[in-house]
């Protein structure tokens, strides 16, 4: 860290971890890797009626599984620890008392209010340019119970932890003017303001909200996405290179990534394209990346065992990588390779038998693997060319069928490699059971 730079995640733990929230700290964390600043993970604890350790866990996890590791904050520790808003309490008390001694409070039914200067206040927006508002009416710091109100505390924080660049969502916009005289009163630099634009949903002109599908982070590491890929998509809502490249390796998008090229407009969330960037990332994993990612959806699924042969689960993840879309439909698109009691589609049985005696070829080439000299995948291709010719038909109407038998599915990975893999004990078996 050699920048002045500062900057910080301050969430206020819900009990759940909005895109919106990941996209505001994915931009706080490669403001600061740009600049070899400080990330600092600042807990907003101050609504003791929702905050929970289970809330706050679902951050951190979630904060880690998209690697945005922080410089302070909870677990690392650092020179303004805590950095949790519900052990502050001192020096929360500490800067009330410079504001009393400056004559910016008053006592009204028991809270505390904050006198404000009846002056505009420019707030000094990196996207939106100076943006000046008139803070019309004194407001609450302190509630009538003693706990201070997310204004103060905010402001507090972000002087006492040295913050330059205050980078959040753009629905804090309209506090801002409170923020900025609460920094001027208290003698202090007005930081830089960066507001991102909201996050919508995929339809409509709505803000995406905790409900909509995708919106939550912990749901995408349940649904096996990739983390870099979460992070890539995030990081193209509301932020893109000058040129029309989407997928980018993330020391990239940290040398590039600049605050003036954060996009005014709001952002469309786009299911889509997020499988799009998922699925390219897991079909460009390094092989033995792949594998020990699909390991744990293939256990979990119930497919294999911590006992499986490791050669034959990489035969069958090499070859299933090339094809795969997502991690989630994994288990259904291999299962045939890990158990006999695999699943028939029916629509695709109606489709292969409807014409040609589909039956008759399988048996042919049963019958032939008996004198087949090996199980190579070119031997096994020369085969089939021999038994169509033989016929007077296409290689196909062996190939659908039997691909048919052995693995209850028209499509797949490719034919002859699934059967060199399967191995010619499993391939005669399987075979056999279908026409008996
Ligand atoms: N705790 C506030 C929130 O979660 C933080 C606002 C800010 O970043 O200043 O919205």
């Amino acid at each position: 860290m050699n920048s002045k730079v500062r900057v910080r995640f301050a969430p206020s733990p819900t009990g759940f971890f909005h895109i919106g929230g990941a996209r505001t700290a994915l931009f706080n964390w490669l403001y600061a890797r740009h600049c070899k600043g400080t990330f600092v993970l600042r807990i907003e604890d101050t609504d003791k009626k929702r905050d929970s350790e289970e809330s706050v866990r679902v951050l951190i996890d979630g904060l880690k599984w998209l690697g945005l590791h922080w410089d302070e904050g909870p677990e690392v520790g650092g020179q303004y620890a805590p950095y949790f808003q519900s052990g502050r309490k001192h020096i929360y008390d500490d800067y009330l008392k410079r504001l009393m001694n400056a004559g910016r409070t008053y006592e009204r039914d028991g809270a505390v209010w904050f006198k404000v200067s009846g002056n505009p206040t420019v707030i000094p927006d990196e996207i939106r340019g100076n943006v000046t508002r008139l803070e019309e009416k004194d407001f609450v710091i302190i509630r009538s119970d003693g706990s201070p109100v997310f204004h103060f505390v905010n402001v507090v924080d972000d002087i006492d932890m040295g913050i330059t660049h205050v980078i959040r969502g753009e629905d804090h916009l309209s506090n801002s003017s409170k923020h900025v005289e609460l920094f001027e009163a208290l003698g202090a630099p007005v930081p830089v303001f960066v507001h991102i634009p909201l996050i919508l949903k995929t339809v409509g002109s709505g803000k995406m909200s905790k409900r909509d599908q995708g919106a939550l982070v912990e749901d995408y590491k349940a649904r096996w996405f990739l983390p870099e890929a979460v992070r890539n998509y995030l990081c193209l809502l509301g932020w893109s290179p000058k040129d029309d490249r989407e997928i980018l390796p993330i020391e990239e998008i940290i040398s590039l990534f600049d605050l003036r090229q954060i996009s005014r407009n709001n952002a469309r969330f786009d299911e889509k394209k997020l499988a799009h960037v998922n699925g390219h990332y897991l079909r460009n994993l390094p092989p033995e990346a792949f594998i020990n990612f699909c390991k744990p959806a293939l256990q979990s699924a119930g497919l294999i065992s911590e006992k499986i042969d490791p050669i034959y689960l990489a035969q069958v993840l090499n070859a299933c990588q090339e094809k795969v879309r997502d991690v989630k439909s994994l288990p259904n698109f291999c299962a045939h390779f890990f158990s006999d009691d695999f699943f028939f589609d029916d629509a695709a049985r109606g489709k292969i038998f409807k014409q040609g005696d589909a039956m008759a070829r399988i048996r042919e080439f049963y019958e032939a693997l008996f004198f087949a000299p090996d199980f190579t995948e070119e031997s096994l291709e020369t085969l089939v060319a021999s038994l169509a010719a033989a016929q007077g038909c296409k290689m196909g109407d062996y190939v659908h069928p039997v691909r048919f038998a052995v693995s209850g599915q028209s499509v797949g990975i490719g034919f002859y490699r699934l059967l060199r893999i399967l191995g010619k004990e499993c391939v005669i078996k399987r075979l056999k059971a279908f026409f008996q």
